[in-house]
């Protein structure tokens, strides 16, 4: 048995996790956030943040920030399809007029400080190893240990895994795959200088994408993706290096002829095909790739993370304010979620299968963005969080 010190205890310290503890302990829940990683860490991703981030960065007062931190401001998407070019300015839409791509040792950090700030306890270099559970087997809290290796543990009404796609939190709680994507793409990355800093650009041409996106410090980060299956016969004779210019070049063939690829190691990500786990239980709820990931290829992790810890985090607070039974409240989040997600998932799912030609293409990239105002105009239309809801605990 352990006492429940706080109502809510998030595993995971990153959009996701920061994003739902900041949300509820505005509402006055007391909240711990704990990661095993370092305040500040880098993380394997690149940086593109869509509509629906940007709108929830403004309206939780936190795009100031990442202008501040030097982000440029991005007033175009470019889509070159094979030697065609289209150019989409970024409409002010919802009272967002430019995009941003920080890099993750921007943004990760602005919103653990605003968890904070709104006073979410937070511990670093603690992993959780396993869940405590009552007779009745709800989740009561976190089993773990520190960075020292001594023992770790945290009482709480709610446990909210925020852990990433290989989350431990969905493993101990045994929370089901509903759905799943087949296909799953590989990434090499890397960040370059000498490269336009106002627009993404995204190059697709038969069996090979790339993107760049302009981020903080005059650099632009560029990835080059291909099937997941082929980036070991890709990176063969020359490594990872040789295959990244390789594909750049066959993405890309003119763009990067004039940039200079910034030093520092290059990053390799190879993915798994997406999918949808059932994201509550008594006791416990998912948010962010813990709950529901899908291949980077479209670029939309980062706007899930920020939109679900949101819609998570208000669906705890009905159920804190008695106005709906937890398990109401948290089946509410996972209807939400999926109805939003579903056409997201399944449009990225075909991207990732590199089996779209130059024609098809388009039509899969407005889909994509057709889902994507959906969810704009949910988080534009909510209403303000409730407050102050009546503290789960005591
Ligand atoms: C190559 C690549 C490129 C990408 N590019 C983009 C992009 O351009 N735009 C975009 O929107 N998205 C992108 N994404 C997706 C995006 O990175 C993720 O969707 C996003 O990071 C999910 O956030 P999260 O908070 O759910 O989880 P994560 O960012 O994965 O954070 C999970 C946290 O949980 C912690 N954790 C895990 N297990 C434990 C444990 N047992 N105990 C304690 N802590 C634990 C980890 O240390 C980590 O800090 C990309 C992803 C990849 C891999």
């Amino acid at each position: 048995m352990i006492s429940a010190r706080y109502d809510v205890v998030v595993v995971g310290a990153r959009p996701a996790g920061a994003m739902t503890a900041m949300v509820l302990a505005r509402a006055g829940l007391r909240v711990l956030m704990v990661d095993r990683c370092r305040y500040g860490d880098d993380t394997i991703s690149t940086h593109a943040l869509l509509r629906a981030a940007v709108l929830q960065l403004k309206r939780w007062g936190l795009l100031d920030r990442v202008v501040a931190a030097g982000t440029p401001p991005v007033l175009a998407s470019v889509f070159h399809y094979g030697e065609e070019q289209v150019e989409v300015p970024i409409k002010p839409q919802a009272g967002v007029d430019a995009l941003y791509a920080p890099r993750r040792t921007v943004l990760d950090p602005i919103l653990v400080d605003a968890a904070r700030e709104a006073g979410v306890e937070t511990r670093f270099g603690i992993t959780v190893t396993g869940l405590h559970r009552d007779d009745d087997g709800r989740v009561t809290g976190v089993i773990g240990r520190d960075a020292s290796g001594a023992p770790f543990t945290a009482g709480a009404r709610i446990t909210v895994g925020a852990d990433g796609m290989g989350s431990r939190v969905a493993h101990l709680a045994g929370a089901p795959v509903e759905r799943a994507g087949t296909n799953a793409a590989s990434f090499i990355y890397g960040y370059w200088s000498g490269l336009p800093v106002d627009r993404y650009e995204l190059f697709y041409r038969p069996g090979v994408a790339a993107g760049l996106f302009p981020t903080n410090d005059g650099q632009a980060c560029v990835f080059a993706a291909v099937p997941r299956r082929d980036l070991r016969s890709e990176s063969r004779g020359g490594g990872v290096a040789r295959a990244y210019t390789r594909l750049l070049s066959r993405a890309a063939p003119d763009a990067f002829r004039s940039a200079t690829p910034a030093p520092g190691r290059l990053k390799v990500f190879s993915s798994r095909p997406g999918f949808f786990r059932r994201s509550y239980g008594h006791g416990w709820a998912l948010v962010g790739d813990a709950g529901y990931f899908k291949d980077p290829i479209t670029s939309h992790g980062l706007s899930d993370a920020l939109r679900d810890g949101e819609l998570l985090a208000r669906a705890i607070i009905e159920a804190a304010s008695g106005n709906a039974t937890e398990e109401v409240a948290l089946a509410s989040y996972q209807r939400t979620r999926d109805c939003l997600s579903a056409r997201l998932l399944a449009t990225t799912d075909a991207i990732a299968s590199f089996s779209w030609d130059l024609d098809r293409i388009p039509t899969l990239l407005l889909e994509l963005s057709d889902s994507m105002g959906e969810e704009v105009r949910l988080l534009r239309d909510l209403d303000p969080v409730c407050l102050p809801p009546a503290a789960l605990s005591g």
